[in-house]
């Protein structure tokens, strides 16, 4: 099932295949929020780009997002002001306010067709109120000290009590209808976006962009494909997860306006309306890519069905978050080539850091001062506010090395693989990912993953294999899904 963005969804003209050597001033590598956004100034300022999408338009985590937009984090303004202090906290709630704003600027000068809309966005508990959370406290206060108005609210048209602070004057649109939007806008400014067409190769030093038939030559190279493909010091230390969303329509009752987060565990709900037909949708159920346990979607239709009268669920899709180590995304020039930008470590927070990272990258490359530049630098070196997640991120990886290397089932045939089924086996001392497919078909794919070379999981929700290391994703015929991964997963020798 699609993520509900796609209701509606609007038909981009298509670019003809990248089919020969091309020359451009900046390559920008990936179609999503990020992309789209660095893209628009730089061709207004008159340079050459062009757009490789591996997918299509908005197909990466944009289009799976849940479209909400707001100056904190999701992860709280409290634990971002204890780890980096007030000023560095305000800087975000600063950086990401004008991001927003910039967001809003675009849809009304483009008349971009998203069903943006400002909106309160609401921290809330629920429960026992004998033992409300002290937390909120320290939340309102640091939100208030990075200069946002709170108060204390109830959550409106929630049928639950629920009680905690709302942020006024947030907004909410449809993620995947804005970049759709700024496709048109860019197309119509003649950049050619080459959709279907996966970067499998990039040499900075040569300036050389590389796709399965062709390649381009460019003067500068945008990663803007959530997390830099290849081997990047910084993927050591990013906590890679997914998270799952489902959508529903009432049997009765409201359908709550705003950004809804609530807290014990972490849910977010939001409302959506597609011509006259209202939906309600929660995201949560967070893990590790790669440790995939349990039925997430199950559970969030529980979640759901507990708190509201559902009449059917609609819709079903999962994503990917990048955390960087440090609390605060890398965007810009990348370490090692002044030719080469990127912008990863967004967390749940990458629509709004999307569109910042595409105004300092291009202020990079046009060489503009930028004021958030050097606050959110790639470069920069963090170890006092790193080092723990380096440490436990590092440790994942030694485990599933040893673990997947010398733990995995020897098999002589593939004949205990019933229809449906998947698993990671050693067959004639050769790691195996197998997969019979419903009809019964058999695909045999090397279970290493090229990225670094550790094991791919299956994540039966999704029949994907996951890198339980660095969260390159693949489908059942081995193709790159998503992650740092450039090549597929290999075809197997094993299956005589
Ligand atoms: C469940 C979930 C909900 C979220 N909700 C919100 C939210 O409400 N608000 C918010 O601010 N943030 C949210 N986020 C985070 C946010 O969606 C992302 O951080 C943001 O969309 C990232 O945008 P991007 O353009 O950098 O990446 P993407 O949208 O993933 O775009 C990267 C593009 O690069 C392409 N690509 C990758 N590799 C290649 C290649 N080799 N060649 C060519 N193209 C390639 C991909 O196909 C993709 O289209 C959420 C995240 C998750 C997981």
């Amino acid at each position: 099932m699609e993520a509900i963005w796609r209701l509606g969804s609007l038909g981009l003209p298509v670019c003809a295949p990248l089919e020969e050597q091309a020359e451009a001033d900046v390559v920008v590598i990936g179609a999503g929020i990020t992309g789209l956004t660095t893209a628009l100034p730089l061709v207004e300022a008159g340079q050459r780009v062009v757009v490789l999408e591996a997918k299509g338009v908005g197909g990466g985590v944009t289009g799976g997002s849940t479209g909400n937009l707001y100056s904190t984090l999701a992860s709280g303004q409290a634990a971002l002001r204890r780890k980096w202090g007030d000023e560095v906290a305000a800087d975000v709630v600063c950086a990401r306010s004008e991001a927003i704003d910039d967001i809003e600027a675009l849809i009304k000068r483009f008349s971009i067709e998203c069903q943006f809309r400002r909106q309160s966005a609401y921290r809330l508990l629920t429960g026992d109120r004998q033992h409300s959370d002290h937390s909120l406290n320290d939340e309102r206060d640091a939100l208030l000290r990075a200069g946002l108005d709170v108060a204390s609210a109830e959550g409106p048209g929630l049928p639950f009590d629920s009680w905690g602070i709302r942020i006024p004057d947030q907004a909410q649109f449809n993620p995947l209808h804005y970049v759709q939007g700024l496709a048109s806008v860019l197309i119509g400014m003649g950049v050619a976006i080459h959709e279907h067409c996966p970067v499998r190769r990039v040499d900075a030093k040569e300036g050389l962009v590389q796709t399965d038939t062709a390649s381009v030559t460019a003067r500068h190279i945008v990663y803007a494909t959530h997390t830099p493909k290849g081997i990047s010091l910084l993927q050591a230390g990013m906590l890679v997860s997914r998270e799952y969303a489902v959508a529903a329509r009432l049997r009765r009752g409201e359908y709550p306006e705003g950004i809804f987060w609530l807290l014990d565990p972490f849910h977010s709900l939001r409302s959506y309306r597609h011509g006259d037909t209202p939906y309600l949708m929660v995201v949560g159920e967070k893990h590790k890519t790669g440790e995939h346990e349990g039925e997430h979607y199950q559970l969030l239709r529980e979640y759901l069905s507990s708190r509201f009268e559902i009449e059917t669920f609609s819709h079903q899709w999962s994503a990917q978050q990048y955390s960087s180590p440090d609390g605060l995304p890398y965007i810009g020039r990348m370490h090692g080539h002044d030719n080469l930008y990127m912008a990863t470590g967004f967390a749940a927070d990458g629509l709004v850091w999307g569109a910042l990272a595409g105004r300092i990258i291009a202020d990079q490359i046009l060489d503009h001062d930028n004021p958030w530049q050097a606050r959110f630098a790639s470069r920069r070196v963090t170890p006092g506010k790193s080092a723990l997640q380096y440490a436990k991120e590092n440790a994942t990886v030694t485990k599933h090395l040893a673990r997947d290397y010398l733990g995995t089932e020897r098999i002589d045939s593939f004949d205990g693989i019933a229809p449906g089924q998947a698993r990671v086996a050693t067959k004639s001392g050769e790691k195996l990912a197998i997969h019979r497919t419903e009809a019964g078909e058999l695909k045999v794919l090397s279970a290493v993953c090229p990225h670094l070379k550790c094991i791919v999981h299956w994540n039966p929700e999704e029949s994907t294999w996951d890198c339980p290391c660095h969260g390159s994703r693949f489908d059942t015929d081995g193709e790159v899904i998503e992650g740092p991964a450039y090549r597929p997963l290999s075809r197997s020798e094993g299956l005589g």
